[in-house]
Parts: C-alpha cells; structure tokens; sequence
C-alpha cells in the first residue's frame, strides 16, 4: 500500500469547526502479503490514522491507498464489497466494539451474513469453529460479552473479523487495554492465526516489546511521518534514525550496558497543527544541525531494506554521532 500527500482530518463529526490537522504527510510503505508490519509510534502520531485509511474508514485527501496494485478509493460495487470483506480491522477497544445485547454466536452470525460466508445451514457449524479457533470457551456461543474477561472479548473480536475469512488484519493496539500476562496470550494467538491462516497483518502499537516479538519489518513513525522503516531485527539491534534511537533507548526493558549510550529525545513535540517545515524531529533530536530545520529528509534506503529519512545517513552505521551541542 502507498500513501502520500496532505492529509486532513475533518472535525464535522464531532461537530467543531473544520480546521486542517496534517495527520499524515508523505507516508509511503508497503505491505507485503503473509508479513506482519508493526507500526510504532508515541501517541498522536498518526498510527492509528493510518490503519484506519488503510480499511477505508478514513479517506486520505490526497495520495492513494493501493490493494493489489489499486487504488482502494475508487472501488465500486462487488470489488469494494470484496476489499471489505478481505481487509479487516480489530479494534483496540473490545467494549465498544461489540454488542452488549447480542450472544457471541449472533454476533459472528451477523458477519457471516453480511458477507454471505456460508448458506445458513452451515452457519452454526462455522460459529462453533471460530469459537474454538480462537479458544473461547465451548459454551461461549450462547453467552453475552459482558460475560467474558477483557482477553476473551478481544478473543471474539478476533473472531468476527476471521468470521469472513479476510487476507488482510490492521489491529490497531489490539492489545493496550489488557493485563500484560493477558497481552501475551493474545498476541501469541494472533501470532499463530497468522501463520496457519496465512494473514497479512498490519499490527499498530506503541508497544515496543510487543511489537518486536510479533512483526516481520516495523515503521516508526512521528508526528504523522516514517522515520523509519526496517527488518524488526535491524530496527531493533541497529536503529539508524535518531528517532528509532530515542524511542529504544526509553523502552523500559532495555539492556542496562547500552544505556551509556543512550539517546534521549528532549524538548517539545510540535502540535500537529503546526509541523515545522524541515525535520519534524528537529525539535527534539540530540544531533539537530542547520539543514534540519529547512529541509525535509526523505525516506532514503540504508542497506538491506531498511529506510530511514535523516540528513545524517550514516546515523546508526558504526558508531553513534557525537550529540550537536545541547541546543535546542
Ligand atoms: Fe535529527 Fe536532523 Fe536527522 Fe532530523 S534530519 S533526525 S533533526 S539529524
Ligand atoms: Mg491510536
């Protein structure tokens, strides 16, 4: 999928007045069949903006999203019922996502036939292997979602998107809401539907261990841009975007001995509203020099498939770049 250009988000839903927010600028990534993209980034910064172009729940008003080569906005009729029914989205919130009233059963019913997956007599069948393809509890069917614990109602909504037997899974912080022992169930599920399903997934968090354990390449992205984009091993073992660096270099669980040499990302995050013209990590990055604040790096390739877009193309190559002075 490529995405590119301005991107506005309208506050008509919410009833405020429409200024403009660059959500996204200039993103281009790619996803590639049967791989799990892990998009990370600090909140606000354009993530979950991103997913949501992608299923077309938002639509970009400028540059493209592409399915298969086209562009998913100009779909009609059976072809954008089919990328419907084929790219699915889960969402972080297991609550609002799903009906209070209805049973599980009536829930992954309602999806089976929106999409007409099976002739009605074969729908109970199905509902009973979702429920154990996800390993809910048999009895699960008959029961409502508030009778189930976080992990179990993030289990059903798991299964409704499969209900439909989609390529494509966007899981937009599928996981942030539960318990950390929880979390790992989950993902470890979502792991193996992966690969005995043969998904694609795009998984967005801004969870860093999460997202390691689980991607085959990342992005990173800030204030509404790709940093970078690479291998989860080489983003994780050789970040080479100032960027990548400060969010590793903050995780928590970091390695004590690399902690010397840690980056750390200081002053302000511009508002969204007010990107500055060059870097946009400009504000707050260590090595920031003159061309930084007036010219935009480009996402520029820096060995095997790993991207990054920083004026200091040999960041991260050897060793680390003496800090600029602590200006700010
Ligand atoms: Fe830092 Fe400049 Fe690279 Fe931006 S372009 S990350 S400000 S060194
Ligand atoms: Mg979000």
């Amino acid at each position: 999928k490529e995405f590119s250009g301005p991107f506005s988000l309208s506050r008509r839903l919410k009833g405020l007045p429409p200024i403009s927010v660059k959500a996204l600028n200039h993103v281009t990534l790619d996803v590639k069949r049967g791989e799990t993209l892990g998009i990370v980034g600090e909140s606000g910064c354009g993530k979950s903006t991103l997913a949501r172009c992608m299923v077309r729940l938002y639509e970009p008003d400028g540059g493209a999203v592409r399915f298969e080569g086209k562009d998913i906005s100009t779909l009609k009729g059976p072809e954008r019922r089919a990328f419907n029914r084929r790219v699915q989205m889960i969402f972080q919130d297991p609550y609002g996502s799903l009906n209070p009233r209805m049973t599980v059963a009536q829930i992954l019913g309602e999806a089976l036939s929106v999409h007409r997956m099976r002739p009605k007599t074969e729908i109970p069948a199905r509902i009973a292997e979702l429920i154990e393809l996800v390993r809910l509890p048999e009895d699960a069917a008959h029961r409502r979602p508030h009778e189930f614990s976080g992990g179990q109602r993030q289990r059903i909504g798991i299964a409704r998107a499969l209900a439909v037997e989609p390529e494509v899974i966007v899981a937009d912080e599928l996981v942030s809401a539960l318990d950390v022992s929880v979390q790992a169930q989950v993902v470890n599920l979502l792991l193996q539907l992966q690969e005995k399903l043969k998904l694609t997934v795009v998984f967005v968090a801004h969870d860093l261990r999460l997202v390691r354990h689980i991607s085959h390449r990342v992005a990173v992205m800030y204030l509404g841009q790709v940093m970078e984009i690479a291998t989860a091993e080489a983003l994780f073992t050789a970040p080479r975007h100032p960027y990548s660096k400060a969010l590793l270099d903050a995780a928590p669980d970091l390695d004590p001995e690399n902690r010397s040499r840690a980056v750390a990302a200081t002053g302000e995050i511009p508002s969204p509203m007010n990107v500055p013209p060059g870097c946009p990590f400009a504000s707050r990055c260590p090595y920031v020099f003159d061309r930084c604040r007036t010219e935009r790096p480009l996402l520029t390739p820096r060995g095997t498939g790993q991207y990054a877009a920083c004026h200091l193309t040999d960041f991260g190559a050897a060793e680390p770049p003496v800090p600029a002075s602590t200006e700010t």
